[in-house]
Formats: C-alpha cells, structure tokens, sequence
C-alpha cells in the first residue's frame, strides 16, 4: 500500500535531550546543563509530583472523574462553563482539536514566520493548506503587528497567534487580538496561543470570550508548571461551541497521571511563583549579561543575535550548555536561550560569552 502523500509535511525535530547528547559526545549527563527546549528548570511541581506518585495506584482505570475534577477547575479559573475547557495531550493535541473542530478540506490558516512548527503540521493532518503571515525584525525587534496579520490575511479559515511568541519573545496586547479578530471574517478562528501566558505580565485572551465566539485560546502546563513530560494542555472555547469537544477528542486523551498532576499543580501557587521570578530574574540578566543583541521576552526564554547560530550552538554545546539554533525557525543568526535556575544561567552566559569572544 502507498500512503497518502507527506511530501509536504514537516517532521517536527524536539531539541535533543541531555542524555542524547552525553552519549554522542562520551561524557556524563552531569556535565550539562539543558536550555534549549523551554523548560521548567525547577522541575514539576513538587505538589504534582506526589500526585504523579499517588496515581500510579489508579492507572488500571480510564480517566473519568478526574479529567471531570480538572476541566471543572480550569473552568473555575478562567470563569468559563466545563464545555468552554478542552483538555488535551500537550497544548499540541489542543491545537489538533481546534484544527478538527474548523478544518474542513483544503480549507487554509494563517500561521506566523517564525514560529510553532505544530500549527502547520496539525493543519495538513486535517487536509488544511498553509500560508504565512511574516514576525520581521524592525528597528525595536521583532515586531507582530496586527497590520502584519492581516496584510498576509486572505479569508483563512483559522489565523494563529502565538502571544508570547516563540521563538521571538513578543507579544500582542489584547486589542491587537481584539483588532485581528474585528477585522477578519466572522467565520475567521484566532486561536491565541497562550502557552507562555504565566510569563507575560498581560491579561489573557479568555477574558475576549464573554464577548466573542471567533477566538479560542490554548494554554499548556508544559511550561510554567513543569509538567512537559505528562502532555497536558487545553483550549478554552467560545461558549457557542457547545458539545463540539465530545465529538472532536480523542477518548480519554490526557490520561489519569496528567489529570491528577495537573490537578496539584494549579493548586501549587508557590511553584509557580517561584518559576515566575526567577523567569523575571534570568531574562534580565541574560539581557544585561550577554554579549549579543537580545530581544525583550515576555516568555521564559531569550532570543539573541549571535552572528552564526549552528557554529555558536555547538560550541556551546561542547562546553557543556545546550540551547536552541534558530536556523530551522529560519533565523540562522539567532539562538534561543531557556532561562534556568540562576546557576544554569549564569553558566550559560558564561559559557556563550567565551565562546562568541573567541
Ligand atoms: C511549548 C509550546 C506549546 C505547547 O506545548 P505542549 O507541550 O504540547 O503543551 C504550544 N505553543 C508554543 C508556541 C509552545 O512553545
């Protein structure tokens, strides 16, 4: 049998894990510090990882009560109804839901440059076509502008806008939502991908949902909540979408132990609190200490020019730090730089230092 034709799809390549890297390299995991993926660098919380550990007894059952129990909380959180939250395997699996939900063949979304491989992939899964709206460095950085949006806007069926923005560190305020979502057709989706939202010092996009059924936002506790290993984001919906989510997931798709972790975690402030601080510590420091260009971050990470990211990237990565080339974003000039506890921070400028002074 052939398959059908994946010539256009793109193999979605996750930053290699330290151990990997250990191993290609003969030396000891110990030796290296991970920035290159985002990251919590404080681990889960602690709170979610008793919880993790409690579930295991359970995991003979399918997740009902519980995936109940966390979608009712996260309603609670954003004051939105149990049918407005749509959990998932990871922020990604979300974005699959948003994509099965609207999607219907060759229909055709908006996505950003740079910007999150998986908007693009999700879509050619459910036979949609790409286009691309353009993230360009002007002369503050790199600028998302509603104007950029909806100069590249051609009717698409879904337009993406990821708010903080990865790789680049910007964001949209709410009125440039609000303006997207205003000036594109009714039957236009904004999906406002969130998944840095803890980081940014700016309301979130739900609060457009009292009004609006033309936006959808995606949240993940990936990141601030350092659970990227148990796969479990959500979208919250407009009200309007009624029971779409029964006809559209996947049976049971975040499993007990993510529900139970997630469950501990939104329970867990000072977790958080502690991420958020050191995330508002480590960006300053990267921006005030690194010998590169740096751009203003709204998320846990830092984009800086260094000149030739893969040749910087791996000799970083000699020396034992690993961060993100941004060559296969299509910035080859720019390395994305996790913010880490304070040690693995420091090291990491240290470290990038020497190596673009040589
Ligand atoms: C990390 C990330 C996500 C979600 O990741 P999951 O681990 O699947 O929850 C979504 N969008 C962006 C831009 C991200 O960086």
């Amino acid at each position: 049998m052939e398959l059908r034709d994946l010539s256009d799809h793109v193999e979605y390549r996750a930053g290699r894990g330290i151990e990997e890297v250990a191993r290609e390299l003969g030396r000891d995991p110990s030796d290296f510090v991970k920035l290159s993926s985002n990251e919590n660098p404080h681990g889960p919380s602690p709170k979610a990882a008793v919880a993790i550990r409690e579930a295991a007894t359970e995991v003979h059952r399918y997740p009902k009560a519980v995936h109940a129990d966390l979608t009712a909380a996260l309603a609670e959180q954003w004051g939105v109804t149990d049918e407005q939250v749509w959990l998932a395997n990871g922020g990604d699996g979300a974005l699959d839901y948003l994509a099965r939900a609207t999607l219907d063949p060759d229909d055709e979304v908006l996505v950003p440059t740079p910007g999150f491989t998986y908007y693009g992939m999700s879509a050619r899964f459910h036979h949609g076509r790409v286009s691309e709206y353009a993230v360009e460095e002007g002369g503050d950085g790199f600028e998302m502008t509603p104007e950029a949006v909806l100069d590249a806007y051609d009717g698409e069926r879904v337009v993406y806008l990821t708010s903080p923005h990865n790789p680049t560190g910007a964001r949209f305020t709410l009125d440039e939502v609000e303006t997207v979502a205003d000036e594109t057709d009714e039957d236009t989706l904004v999906v406002v991908d969130e998944a840095y939202g803890e980081f940014a010092d700016a309301p979130s996009a739900v609060s457009l949902l009292d009004e609006r059924d033309d936006v959808a936002v995606l949240r993940t506790f990936s990141k601030a909540y350092g659970l990227a290993g148990t796969r479990l984001g959500y979208a919250v919906v407009p009200g309007s979408w009624g029971d779409a989510y029964a006809r559209v997931q996947t049976p049971f798709a975040a499993s007990v132990v993510a529900c139970e972790a997630g469950l501990a975690a939104l329970g867990d402030d000072e977790h958080v609190a502690k991420t958020t601080e050191s995330v508002e510590w480590g960006r300053e420091y990267i921006h005030d200490e690194l010998d590169a260009r740096t751009y203003e971050s709204h998320g846990n990470f830092v984009l800086a020019n260094v000149g030739d990211a893969a040749s910087v990237t791996e000799a970083a990565k000699r020396d034992g730090v690993l961060i993100r080339d941004c060559t296969s974003f299509g910035l080859p000039e720019h390395v994305r730089v996790t913010v880490g506890t304070r040690a693995e921070t420091d090291r990491a400028v240290d470290t990038l230092n020497e190596v673009l002074g040589e």
